[in-house]
């Protein structure tokens, strides 16, 4: 595994690869993450992933700072996968280049976390973007878990660039709760509050499936939340999702959450 911290020498490295696959990750890697190696792994010649908590898509810096990082930890998981390269940007020069025009995000941003979280997605699609623009691989291997991320990066790069974006699975614990980086920061109480939370919510999708119209489920739902367990929720909403718009006709819907739980925010989808 080669572990490349310069634009320079990952573009010197990787210039020959006809068929790279790119796993873009914040570090804190666990299984979720795993899964997208995996399928990156079989579907290309080459893998990398990149590890960098890019603070451009944290509206707060007090979640940027406390955000979990353990490269070291993590570059011995990537390793023991035989990952091919590891990028390990930094700050001063992935953002050295400033950009002549602004970044614009489709107008779906201003829903869900792009209405919660304050120019994240801005920040994400630029980092994206950077990144792709340096990289250039085949592929790009993005997860469900963040279903709008993947949403608004996948108009983002058809607009502009020839990758494929691959999109892979929620990978979940024992207990039904989405992995995440940011449960390292739950208790073992709040983790298992979470999981509640998460069969909660699946099993309210399959209640409401042939019922989704009647806006009384989701009060209902979001009181039963806010009642019996100790979070501040964001949003719960159903939303189609082919396009993130409310529902009308068809019943192709996804459940959309965040909250927070002892400070901490989540997100998932069902
Ligand atoms: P992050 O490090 O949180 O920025 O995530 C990096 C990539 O892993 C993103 O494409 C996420 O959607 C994906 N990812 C994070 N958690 C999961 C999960 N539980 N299952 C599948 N993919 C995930």
């Amino acid at each position: 595994m080669k572990t490349l911290r310069s634009i320079k020498k990952l573009k010197t490295t990787i210039s020959n690869i006809n068929n790279l696959g790119f796993v873009p990750t914040m570090g804190g890697l666990h299984d979720g993450h795993l899964s997208l190696i995996n399928k990156c792994q079989k579907k290309c010649d080459k893998t990398l992933v990149s590890i960098y908590v890019n603070p451009k898509q944290f509206n707060n810096f007090k979640d940027f700072s406390k955000y979990p990082r353990n490269l070291n930890k993590d570059l011995k998981i990537l390793k023991k996968l035989n990952v091919d390269f590891v990028f390990i940007p930094k700050t001063s020069e992935i953002y050295k280049k400033k950009r002549k025009k602004k970044l614009i995000v489709n107008n779906k941003k201003k829903i869900l976390c792009g209405k919660f979280r304050r120019g994240h997605f801005e920040g994400v699609i630029d980092i994206i973007d950077r990144l792709l623009f340096i990289i250039n691989p085949q592929y790009i291997f993005l997860g469900e878990k963040d279903f709008q991320q993947l949403f608004l990066i996948k108009k983002h790069v058809k607009k502009k660039f020839k990758v494929k974006v691959i999109s892979c699975k929620t990978i979940r614990d024992n207990n039904f709760l989405a992995l995440s980086s940011r449960n390292y920061l739950l208790s073992k109480k709040d983790l298992i509050t979470a999981g509640k939370i998460a069969k909660k919510i699946n099993q309210f999708k399959k209640q409401i499936k042939k019922n989704y119209k009647n806006k009384n489920n989701i009060i209902h739902i979001k009181k039963y939340l806010i009642k019996n367990y100790p979070i501040k929720l964001d949003y719960l909403e159903l939303r189609n999702e082919k396009n993130l718009c409310k529902i009308k006709k068809n019943n192709k819907f996804k459940v959309f959450l965040a909250y927070y739980i002892n400070g901490v925010r989540l997100i998932d989808n069902y």
